[in-house]
């Protein structure tokens, strides 16, 4: 984060404006939307405004005199669009003064960016790309756009001309976010957002007992709960809609080694975060330890986020969580997540079934040598089975010799996926017989084998053979 963004207030004084042409007009648009006083130079005298209503046009101070001159004394920030070297002349003096000031389209000048905006009254959000990329910002606005309901904004003010009646009436900070959750939740948000603001307005009147209303929002609410989160491979965007929301309800996450801190960045800002997983170099504090941290923070009313890489129920231990917490009367749910071997198939382009060719598969787990030893290698030989290996890494040797040995052709393909969706992934594909080599090869976990013919769809394996016959030819 290059920038910090900030909301001004523009109530505190007037905003020096500097420049001509459309451009200072998109920042009077822009300055007057957002309720300020304008003090405008218009570097080239001419101070039509078409379209303006009364009311914002009454904001505007035309000022005649050189913007060079201006009196910098109490201005909130000063603006300079389509103003050449008078603007610069001007950002300068700001700079010089302190005062915050915009150079349109010119970074070096500013000491602040304007963001992408998106207008729901009083809901705003403020996109920026560190001043890179204005398309991206755009692009990032059109889709909050799209997902904000229209009238957010009536919702927002509505609670804020309730707050402190609300707070007089629920001094118990958790309580009253969860009054706040039932009514943005409840039909009181519903007749905001479908434009019935009286409806909503009465509803919120009518409520006898506030505190009465935030405890019954959801049967055993208060008591604290816990989901079980999947929180897919590494890549933040694969976390679902669902998670996502999870993540932004809960009030202490307890994650994992394999979250990465992209996931957890998406966590509400004021949440606890708890790691619970194995640290380089140490263990871990284990799973009893970790159920006793679940159920003590569901029964302290909190709501809990126990974030797990993948899919809860694959190879996560979701499954005994979840069987603790019930056996504990804690209330549990669980969110599912796409699992490691689904993210790398997908990011790989290796489709773990395939029509005639791969029917089935296997997911299974060879946490080490004695586990592969344990793993029934004769019901895999299957050449139409796709097998995909969780923990496989230094099992890499038996699971090769179990397979061998059960008659799995040493020539089947292979796929290592190491690090998958993340931005340092490493791919490397092969025969069977080389898997141990092959293993090395991506340097380190956590890693995805994928044993199967299907793992010849991928691009990685068309280019590494097309490379291995271009070798061959030169050879031969
Ligand atoms: N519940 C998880 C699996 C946990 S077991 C899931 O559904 O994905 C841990 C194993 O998952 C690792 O040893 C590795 O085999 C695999 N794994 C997890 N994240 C991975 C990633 N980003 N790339 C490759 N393998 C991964």
């Amino acid at each position: 984060m290059k920038f910090l963004p900030i909301f001004l207030d523009t109530s505190r004084g007037p905003i020096l404006l500097v420049g001509a042409g459309d451009p200072v007009r998109a920042r009077l648009r822009l300055l007057l939307a957002a309720e300020a006083r304008v003090r405008w130079h218009a570097t080239d005298g001419d101070f039509a405004v078409p379209g303006l209503d009364a009311a914002a046009a009454s904001r505007i101070e035309r000022e005649e005199s050189d913007a060079r001159n201006a009196d910098l004394g109490g201005i909130v920030a000063v603006f300079c669009a389509g103003a050449g070297a008078i603007g610069e002349s001007v950002a300068a003096r700001a700079l010089t003064a302190g005062v915050p000031v915009n150079v349109m389209d010119d970074p070096a000048r500013s000491s602040f960016i304007v963001p992408a905006i998106v207008d729901r009254g009083d809901v705003v959000a403020a996109i920026g790309t560190g001043g890179a990329s204005p398309v991206v910002a755009r692009r990032v606005r059109e889709r909050i756009e799209a997902v904000l309901p229209a009238r957010i904004g009536d919702l927002a003010a509505m609670i804020g001309r309730w707050r402190k009646t609300i707070h007089d009436h629920i001094p118990d900070l958790p309580l009253r976010r969860r009054f706040w959750e039932r009514v943005i939740d409840g039909p009181i948000g519903e007749a905001v957002l479908a434009g019935r603001a009286d409806e909503a307005e009465g509803s919120l009147k009518s409520i006898a007992d506030p505190s009465a209303y935030a405890g019954a929002s959801v049967p055993g609410d208060v008591e604290g709960c816990v989901t079980l989160v999947g929180a897919g491979p590494g890549d933040p965007d694969l976390l679902t809609v669902k998670a996502l929301r999870a993540l932004q309800d809960a009030d202490i996450v307890f994650y994992d080694e394999l979250i990465t801190p992209e996931i957890l960045d998406r966590a509400r800002r004021d949440a606890v975060r708890v790691p619970v997983g194995r640290r380089v170099g140490k263990p871990g504090i284990g799973q009893d330890a970790i159920n006793r941290l679940l159920i003590d923070a569901a029964r302290s009313g909190r709501r809990a986020v126990r974030l797990k890489g993948g899919d809860p129920f694959i190879f996560g231990r979701g499954g005994e969580e979840a069987e603790a917490l019930r056996e504990a009367g804690v209330r549990c749910s669980v969110i599912p997540g796409i699992t490691a071997g689904l993210g790398a198939a997908a990011e790989s382009g290796v489709p773990l079934t395939y029509r005639h060719e791969a029917l089935r598969v296997t997911f299974l787990t060879a946490h080490k040598a004695h586990d592969a030893s344990n793993v029934d290698w004769s019901t895999l030989t299957d050449r139409k089975m796709t097998v995909v290996v969780y923990m496989g890494i230094t099992a890499a040797p038996a699971i090769r010799s179990g397979l061998l040995a059960a008659g799995r052709s040493p020539e089947t393909p292979v796929g290592v996926f190491a690090r998958a969706t993340r931005p340092d992934a490493k791919t490397v594909v092969g025969i069977l017989d080389h898997l141990p080599a092959l293993v090395r090869d991506v340097e380190g976990g956590p890693a995805i084998l994928v044993i199967g013919d299907v793992v010849s769809h991928s691009a990685r394996w068309r280019n590494t053979n097309s490379f291995l016959q271009t070798l061959q030819m030169a050879a031969e």
